[in-house]
């Protein structure tokens, strides 16, 4: 594996493995790595020939300097676990090799941006698509590696390359969880052991909406009341939102019928979680 902090020298290596026809997989990441990200890079490393992963705490998309400031980080430790998934290029960017003198340009996907977690989190998928615009522009890899736990910001970035025509195809890979549900975070270290606790009823209240689903239950008004009430019930969750909406758009459905994306963020202890579901009806 080699460590890359230049964008000149990734793209001298980059353009050697074009000339090798070797597929190149790009997996960005903020770091903190935990199992989640792992489930990219093997995915990335089972699809192509050359595999990149780049870790950059991305300042532009912390709504909250604090969130920023106290952001998990172990350079030492990811760059054993990232060696340990094969990962041929760790590109770790400084701030000013990222966001040069005079940079002023921003990418911001219209509508879908504003919507919950942009609501709660002004001008974060502004500096998520930025940042995801530069990284595919860096590399031009054949495909990127998004997680379904954030699932807003996987319709972002698959709006943003479809609209500016961005040739690469981005897989999207299942949340991975801990033993009691809980979606693996970067954030879950900084919860304290009770918080860490009360942290699974983002997953049990979830799965309550999928299996109300899964008996026939399509009124979104009820399932949201389901989702709402069960998060309120641990009294050390506050609750920022708790929504039934469409997948891809982020809008609020009146019915599941035909799909639809029951979503919750909440903070425990001043951690902020989010977390999803697909909700799907069986067929009868
Ligand atoms: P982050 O380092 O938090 O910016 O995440 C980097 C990538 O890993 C993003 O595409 C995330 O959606 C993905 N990711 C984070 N947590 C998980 C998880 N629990 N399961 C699967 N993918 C994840």
């Amino acid at each position: 594996m080699q460590r890359i902090e230049e964008i000149a020298v990734l793209r001298d290596r980059l353009r050697e493995a074009r000339r090798q026809l070797l597929p190149v997989g790009v997996v960005p990441t903020m770091g903190a790595l935990h199992e989640g990200h792992l489930s990219l890079l093997r995915r990335a490393r089972a699809d192509n020939g050359l595999v990149v992963m780049t870790l950059f705490v991305n300042p532009t998309q912390f709504n909250d300097p604090s969130d920023y400031d106290r952001y998990p980080r172990d350079l030492a430790r990811d760059a054993q676990l990232a060696e340990g998934e094969s990962v041929d290029l760790f590109f770790i960017p400084s701030k000013e090799e990222m966001y040069g003198e005079g940079f002023v340009t921003s990418v911001s996907v219209g509508g879908l941006s504003d919507r919950l977690e942009g609501a709660s989190r002004p001008g974060h998928f502004v500096g998520v698509s930025t940042v995801v615009c530069k990284l595919l522009g860096i590399t031009t890899p054949d495909r990127a590696y998004f997680g379904e736990k954030d699932w807003q910001q996987l319709q972002v970035v698959r709006r943003m390359v479809v609209d500016l025509n961005i040739p690469t195809e981005i897989v999207a890979m299942p949340t991975v969880r801990e033993d009691d549900s809980l979606a693996m975070s970067s954030r879950n270290v900084r919860l304290s052991p009770e918080d860490r606790r009360a942290s699974a009823i983002l997953s049990k209240a979830l799965n309550l909406v999928e299996s109300h689903v899964n008996q026939g239950e399509e009124d979104s008004a009820l399932l949201t009341a389901l989702l709402r009430d069960t998060v309120l019930s641990e009294f050390r969750a506050v609750l920022d939102y708790a929504v039934v909406v469409d997948p891809e758009t982020m809008l609020e459905v009146d019915t599941v019928a035909s799909g639809g994306l029951a979503a919750v963020a909440a903070t425990f202890g001043g951690v902020r979680l989010i977390d999803n579901r697909l909700l799907r009806r069986k067929c009868p």
